[in-house]
């Protein structure tokens, strides 16, 4: 596919960056931003999008999901994924390693970039691991495309070694030797471990078992550690979906502090609590756990605050059967939500009808931060001159309802937002000025999404080889 000099306008919308909301046209050429111009003063272009009534934003970036693949494809696939992806507002997914097996070595890193390039329909990039095995293997992971390290705190998939502090430490120091970013999983396993132990020996298999195994204040002194190491290291450190506003708290510190902290959040740590985590029972199960509805509150304020950075999905495919085997005991459940293709409208809703946030500070929540912090800013995360032309386009009147059965590309489609009602719909999504989904359809093929990274682009430079 060749796009040098197609043109695309796209007319008579409200256009939202990360800096200013306005009424503008948006004229894309070869795959880029070209202009954003008077409404009307765009001239010429080979095909028009019509936006009237409708606001158009720079495409979101999920820093955080999980495909399955390779190893469960019958949970997930890299096609089924980034189809949900797109439908969901998402342009660009960085994937994270742990897959089966998980990504310890380059090899299996190339590999997995190599089968991931022939399957997606939006662009990717994938982390790295940082695992005590892994270690000598982070730098050649980054010359291979990398542009970030996932440590666990915590045992949480048994086939993904977790570190303990001093590997932690080490993993921190050859992360900054390179330049790249840690991202941490930030639950002690000691509280852990000993609170899944006292709630089975109490005979506990009910679904408020998982959060009181797992309350808050595991997940805080893990971040504050991980903070404390990061410092001593020196590196920069993404702490992945933040369940606390006590957490928030401490990397808040850390910016003012001048130290390059930043963190995540996820849509149902943002919308759902504990009455929903009864309610859903095994298909509200996560971790971080769901939190009370104060704790939920008070993490709005990171969000408000601009603490928040990065608006994350932390997509966990299961199939049905893997779920329902949490009904009879909550800790057979596996841990996480199946949320990419809800999460941006769901957090936009919200954010802009309920809570007042604008639209500028959502661009920023949703695209732009992530696209800084993973050095891909400004190729992606802005409208931009120059920015590949990576757009979703919404309708934030026309009210819809999650019905994850009719309306999901992921394999088995189910969510934990099912029955939710929301007046931010994705109408269509552009991946380098191609539309990939539009009318409830995608409209790109598997292998049409390009591989990321901060150093290596092969998006730059159009003639370059793909490999
Ligand atoms: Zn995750």
């Amino acid at each position: 596919m060749t796009t040098a000099g197609k043109r695309t306008l796209i007319a008579g919308g409200t256009v939202a960056t990360d800096t200013v909301v306005l009424a503008a046209d948006v004229m894309i050429q070869g795959g880029r931003i070209a202009a954003l111009t008077e409404p009307g003063a765009g001239g010429r272009a080979d095909e028009l999008i019509d936006a009237t009534g409708l606001f158009v934003l720079p495409g979101a970036i999920d820093m955080h999901a999980h495909f399955e693949d390779p190893g469960h494809t019958e949970r997930e696939d890299f096609t089924t994924g980034t189809m949900s992806a797109a439908a969901g507002g998402i342009t660009t997914v960085i994937e994270h390693p742990l897959t089966y097996p998980p990504v310890t070595t380059v090899e299996l890193y190339r590999e997995k970039r190599e089968l991931a390039r022939r399957k997606v329909v939006v662009d990717f990039a994938l982390w790295g691991a940082l695992t005590a095995p892994s270690i000598p293997a982070i730098a050649g992971q980054w010359a291979e495309g990398a542009m970030g390290f996932k440590a666990f705190m915590p045992v949480s998939d048994p086939s993904y070694p977790h570190v303990t502090d001093a590997e932690f430490l080490d993993g921190m120091r050859e992360v900054k030797a390179v330049g790249g970013l840690v991202l941490v999983h930030a639950e002690s396993d000691s509280l852990l471990q000993a609170g899944i132990a006292r709630l089975r020996a109490a005979g506990r298999t009910d679904a408020l078992a998982h959060h009181e195994s797992r309350p808050a204040f595991v997940e805080e002194e893990a971040v504050h550690r991980a903070l404390y190491l990061a410092a001593h290291a020196g590196v920069r450190i993404q702490i992945v979906h933040v369940s606390s506003p006590v957490s928030a708290d401490l990397v808040r510190d850390e910016k003012r502090a001048g130290r390059p902290a930043t963190m995540e959040i996820c849509p149902h740590h943002l919308l759902l609590d504990l009455d929903d985590l009864v309610r859903l029972g095994p298909y509200g199960v996560c971790a971080p756990a769901l939190r009370e509805r104060p704790l939920v509150e008070r993490l709005w304020d990171s969000v408000r605050d601009g603490t928040a950075d990065c608006l994350v999905s932390d997509h966990a495919a299961s199939t049905y059967a893997e779920k329902d085997a949490g009904y009879d005991d909550i800790f057979l459940s596996p841990l996480g939500c199946q949320v990419i293709q809800e999460t941006v409208p769901l957090v936009l809703d919200e954010a802009f009808h309920r809570r007042g946030l604008p639209l500028d500070a959502f661009v920023r929540f949703s695209s732009t931060n992530a696209a800084r912090i993973s050095g891909t800013y400004p190729r992606k995360g802005t409208l931009l001159p120059g920015a590949d032309a990576d757009i979703a386009l919404y309708d934030l009147e026309r009210e819809w309802v999650v019905d994850a059965r009719s309306q999901q590309f992921s394999k088995n489609p189910w969510s934990p937002f099912d029955g939710r009602r929301a007046r931010a719909s994705v109408v269509r999504t552009l991946v380098r000025g191609e539309t990939v989904y539009a009318g409830g359809e995608i409209l790109a093929q598997p292998g049409s999404g390009r591989f990321l990274s901060c150093h290596d682009d092969s998006s730059l430079g159009g003639g370059s080889p793909s490999g």
